[in-house]
């Protein structure tokens, strides 16, 4: 059901580099996916830390979430929330990718010779981690209680998906995970 005063997105990601969600570890010993139901997921939990992480970058007032015993109220803890003070006032869906794993690893087959990344773990093992291939789709709903929120607000918010966020999932010093965010107003 639609909220009052709520705005409804649809968010788009898109993946530039070969990227990795973890998914735990499989009993071959390879870092693996997050996978559900034939499709890959990124968790709207990962996306949201991302998103707040980026607005914070860009909103132009400092944020003290967590100093002491007060409230931070800055915009995006009005946002996001912050524990014990304010609830959230923005869900974001899990992210599902378009196309099934199936239709995406016989495109690795054909399109791309390797989708697995190799690296040296601290202790000195090799760690073998699967990656989902540059050029896959994932879409997810936002929905947000856009009430109290002024204008300016909404479009730092907006800015702060679609020109912060560059990579998502681990990996990104090593080139991983590079993205494009979009959100389009679904209602
Ligand atoms: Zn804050």
């Amino acid at each position: 059901m639609k909220l009052q005063e709520e705005k409804i997105w649809e968010i788009t990601i898109e993946t530039k580099t070969q990227t990795h969600i973890h998914g735990g570890l499989r009993s071959s010993g390879m870092q693996g996916l997050m996978i559900r139901d034939g499709r890959f997921i990124i968790p709207g939990s990962l996306i949201k830390g991302k998103w707040r992480d980026a607005l914070r970058s860009i909103q132009g007032e400092k944020c003290v979430n967590g100093a002491g015993n007060s409230s931070c109220g800055c915009l995006s803890c009005r946002i996001f929330g912050e524990s014990g003070f304010a609830p959230s006032i923005i869900r974001i869906s899990d992210c599902i990718s378009n196309d099934t794993v199936d239709e995406i690893a016989s495109g690795i087959r054909t399109h791309v010779a390797i989708d697995r990344h190799l690296r040296i773990s601290k202790h000195g093992a090799l760690v073998f981690i699967e990656t989902i291939p540059e050029g896959t789709i994932f879409k997810g709903k936002v929905r947000i209680a856009t009430g109290k929120l002024p204008a300016m607000d909404i479009t730092k918010l907006k800015a702060a998906a679609t020109g912060v966020i560059k990579s998502i999932g681990s990996g990104a010093s090593r080139g991983l995970g590079r993205v494009d965010v979009s959100l389009e107003v679904v209602d």
